[in-house]
């Protein structure tokens, strides 16, 4: 089987968007790959966390990742600070990196301008930690949303160079990028991504959010001011209708098109209320689910330690052909 690697950060509370452009490709993906789905700690702390907000969110993360269907019998599920393998090769891949490279990366561009009292080297080397998380692996198939293809496209590039000067070391990472909804636009500002670690809450929808919060987002979303108005899906013009539709069409499995017919002579406000429940409909069983794991703390640090060992096992192999390949004495 193909193998699959794929991790979010605990920067905060997943959102609709980590689960239509992620989480629910990482579940079906199971079927066919074998996948690894990594809670990438390491990554978080390129961003200042408070430290107990940081274990919360990862020991959340890892029950959401089950809540949403990640099964630990077939897929390896664990926090990327508890292989440390992930660090090591990330180191090696810095020496095999350009800086030219890195400053080119637009998620550094934006987040330095997002976090200038805090612009670290490991927010700059970030692409690199997130080459070695998948080429530590072998992996062959990367599901990523768009505002990670940039990064993919480079631990591709890395990898190639590697190879070239190594010997056949790495498999090169091919993208997988799901054709529908595969970008979430923030409710507030539609022209930029959903992001969970957004300082303003009413750009995102969290998956533990209670109904009448959801609600609430969606209600005040931003739309536009065409006359008449009308719902239809046009990008450019109107970026927060569009969004709201595709959302609807993520979760509902409705195309497009046949939203914007069902939708014609209707007005925003009942796209947005029927926006709203399908997501809600959406997150009730997973809510539920995610209680009850989350109160289980012996089943969580199982399934983590578990993860850990079979992704260890993996990521040595790797690292050791690495080690070996650019002079290292083998221990
Ligand atoms: P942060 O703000 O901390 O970067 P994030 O919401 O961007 O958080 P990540 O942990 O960076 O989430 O990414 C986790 C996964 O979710 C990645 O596969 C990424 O491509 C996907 N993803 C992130 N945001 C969106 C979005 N708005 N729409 C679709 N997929 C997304
Ligand atoms: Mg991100």
């Amino acid at each position: 089987k193909p193998i699959v690697l794929s991790g979010a950060q605990p920067s905060g509370q997943l959102t609709i968007g980590n689960y239509l452009g992620a989480l629910r490709q990482w579940d079906k993906m199971q079927d066919d790959y074998d996948c690894l789905y990594c809670i990438v700690d390491l990554h978080a702390i390129t961003v200042r966390q408070e430290p107990a907000a940081l274990r919360n969110a990862s020991l959340d993360s890892l029950a959401l990742y089950l809540a949403c269907g990640i099964d630990p019998n077939r897929s390896a599920v664990f926090m990327q600070s508890h292989v440390p393998e992930h660090s090591q090769l990330a180191w090696v891949l810095n020496c095999y990196t350009q800086f030219g490279e890195l400053s080119r990366m637009t998620q550094f561009k934006d987040k330095s301008e997002r976090h200038t009292h805090n612009v670290n080297a490991g927010l700059f080397t970030y692409p690199v930690l997130m080459a070695a998380d998948i080429l530590l692996y072998q992996a062959n198939q990367i599901p990523v949303g768009h505002d990670q293809k940039q990064h993919l496209e480079l631990a591709r590039d890395v990898a190639m160079r590697f190879n070239a000067l190594h010997g056949d070391i790495f498999t090169v990472p091919e993208p997988f990028i799901p054709p529908v909804a595969a970008r979430v636009m923030s409710l507030q500002d539609p022209t930029k991504k959903m992001s969970k670690s957004d300082e303003n809450p009413w750009n995102f929808v969290g998956l533990l959010e209670d109904p009448k919060m959801i609600s609430k987002k969606f209600k005040k979303a931003m739309t536009d001011s065409e006359d008449p108005p009308r719902v239809r899906f046009d990008l450019d013009a109107k970026p927060g209708v569009a969004n709201l539709l595709s959302i609807l069409s993520g979760v509902t499995g409705k195309t497009i098109a046949a939203l914007e017919a069902e939708y014609e002579g209707k007005m925003y406000g009942h796209l947005k209320g029927d926006v709203a429940d399908a997501v809600i409909a959406l997150l009730e069983p997973v809510q539920k689910t995610f209680a009850e794991l989350r109160a289980d703390q012996t089943t969580l640090t199982n399934v983590m330690r578990a993860g850990a060992d079979k992704a260890r096992s993996r990521a040595a192999v790797t690292l050791a052909r690495v080690n070996e390949a650019v002079g290292f004495v083998l221990p």
